[in-house]
This record gives structure tokens, C-alpha cells and sequence, in this order.
């Protein structure tokens, strides 16, 4: 089918739900490897028989023994090892990270064969600012760390992305909307599958409308960055500086009140050095 693969450890990203998204390189590279590294070798069967690969397949996880981690590098110099996850990217919300750590340090060729993402492909649907965005992975179960997690997250200019899953859907929508206030957001269910769903509205909408109402499925929820705050008034602007100046330098002072009122440090330094002739 193809020139065989040059050593090293090729991260291999897998279909989100439609098999023909398995890309042609990732296909070839599942075929050619010498050993594929699957989070459940009985889920990733159905994918290798799809690409048509016979490669033996050895179970791993991130918190796989050392001595298991250890044989997969030993192979590394002069064989192809392909990892994959039951579905996407690998390493996103998945195991991985220790093997590509352990593989560099060991100076070995690491690859990757890019492909589906279900955090980036709920991005691509939800209609919610893309310039910026935080990945958030899975929130905690427990209400105090998922509350904390959130507040953590309240004050990040960026869309947020979470994965989740649909007997958690409603409590987790409940403690953005506590946490989060006034945005708009976006539940991204069963991508690339027949059920493909995005319903968008307010955090409370969303909230609301899945209350009693546990979806199926798959699910990333995406929330829209938080309102530019207005721009404060001159009046405003000056009684914070004035104030910030009595006990700081008006660089120090100025910074400050920028980060605090959301203006450009241009205009507060412009400004701050002008309140300081007039005194
Ligand atoms: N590594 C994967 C990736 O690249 O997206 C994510 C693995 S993580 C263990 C599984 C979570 O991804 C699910 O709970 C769900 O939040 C999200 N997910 C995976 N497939 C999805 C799909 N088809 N539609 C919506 N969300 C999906």
C-alpha cells in the first residue's frame, strides 16, 4: 500500500463518530505500524478493520505500569508504534502524554497524524467567538471543586470548552450559569454522528431547557467569553488614578487602574501624567 513507516511513536488521530473521517495518512499509518497502542482494544477493532490494518494491538494507559511503558520505548528506535484513543485525538482529554514525554526523553521520533477533535469541532458549530479559547476538558463532579474550577475560569477573555456527558449535563450547566452570569453558550451533541444536535441560547436558557431533561449522547458544552466591560467615563478614570497615585508610582498607578477598569495603559499613563502636573 505504502513505503513502510520510519521508527518512532506516531499519535494518531481517529473518527469522533463517522468513520470516513479517518483521514488517507492515518489509515496508512494504522496499517503500517508494527504495534498499535488503543485505550480498549474491543472499541478500536471496528476502526482497524475499517482501514483494513492487521497490526497487533497492546492496551495503554497513561497509568500503565512503567515496565509496559518501558517495552513500548525499547521498540521505539526501530519500529512504527501508532497510539490511538477510543476516538479522536489522543492525549486531549486522553491517555498519552506520559508516552510522548517519556519517547522525547529518551530521543526518540515523535509524529503526529492530525485529524478529528470533538473540542474543536463543537467550535467549528456553536457560532461562539474562535479567536480565543480555553479548553477546559472535563469539570469535576463534586459541586465545590466544579464551583471552584469555574470561578477559576470566570475571568479568562476566551471562549470556554468542556467536555461532558449527558447524566451530567444539567448540574454542570447549572453551576456555569451560577458561576459564569450573563454569556451565551452552546451544547454540542453526537458530532459527525446521526443525531448531530447544537442548540445554542444564554447559559440560563440552556440551563432551563435541559433541567429534567438529560440528553443522549456525547456532548461539548462551548461559552462565549464574557461582555467587554464599557469603557469607564473620564470622571471615573481620574477618581481611580487619583486614588492609586497617592500611594504608587503613576507608571504603577496607571498599570494598575488599566488592568482594574479595562482601558489601554496608553490612555491611563497619558492621563495619570497629566493629573500628576496638575497637582
Ligand atoms: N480525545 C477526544 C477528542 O479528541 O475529542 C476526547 C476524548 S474524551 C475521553 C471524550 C469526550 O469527548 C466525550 O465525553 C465528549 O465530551 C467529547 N466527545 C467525543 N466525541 C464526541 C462527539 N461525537 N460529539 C460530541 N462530543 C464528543
Amino acid at each position: 500500500m505504502s513505503s513502510p513507516l520510519s521508527p518512532g511513536l506516531y499519535i494518531v488521530a481517529t473518527p469522533i463518530g463517522n468513520l470516513s473521517d479517518l483521514s488517507p495518512r492515518a489509515a496508512e499509518t494504522l496499517c503500517n505500524a508494527a504495534l498499535i497502542l488503543a485505550e480498549d482494544k474491543r472499541v478500536s477493532a471496528k476502526l482497524l478493520a475499517h482501514a483494513g490494518s492487521k497490526a497487533p494491538m497492546q492496551a495503554y494507559h497513561d497509568h500503565s505500569d512503567e515496565g509496559l511503558r518501558d517495552s513500548v520505548l525499547a521498540r521505539l528506535g526501530g519500529e512504527a508504534v501508532a497510539l490511538i484513543s477510543d476516538a479522536g485525538t489522543p492525549l486531549i482529554s486522553d491517555p498519552g502524554y506520559k508516552l510522548v514525554r517519556a519517547a522525547r526523553a529518551a530521543g526518540y521520533a515523535v509524529h503526529t497524524v492530525p485529524g478529528p477533535c470533538a473540542a474543536i469541532a463543537a467550535l467549528t458549530l456553536a457560532g461562539l467567538p474562535t479567536d480565543r479559547f480555553l479548553f477546559a476538558g472535563f469539570l469535576p463532579a463534586k459541586a465545590k471543586a466544579r464551583a471552584d474550577a469555574i470561578a477559576e475560569l470566570a475571568r479568562i477573555r476566551a471562549s470556554l470548552v468542556f467536555y461532558e456527558s449527558g447524566p451530567r449535563l444539567a448540574e454542570s450547566l447549572a453551576a456555569l450559569r451560577e458561576g459564569l452570569g450573563k454569556r451565551d453558550g452552546a451544547v454540542v451533541r453526537e458530532i459527525s454522528k446521526l443525531h448531530e444536535e447544537t442548540v445554542i441560547g444564554t447559559l440560563a436558557q440552556l440551563a432551563e431547557r435541559y433541567a429534567d431533561n438529560p440528553p443522549r449522547g456525547e456532548i461539548v458544552i462551548v461559552v462565549g467569553p464574557p461582555a467587554q466591560p464599557e469603557a469607564p467615563s473620564d470622571d471615573a478614570l481620574d477618581f481611580a488614578l487619583r486614588e492609586a497615585m497617592a500611594d504608587q508610582s503613576v507608571s504603577r498607578a496607571a498599570a494598575d487602574v488599566a488592568t482594574r477598569l479595562g482601558v489601554p495603559r496608553k490612555r491611563a499613563y497619558a492621563r495619570a501624567l497629566e493629573l500628576g502636573d496638575e497637582s
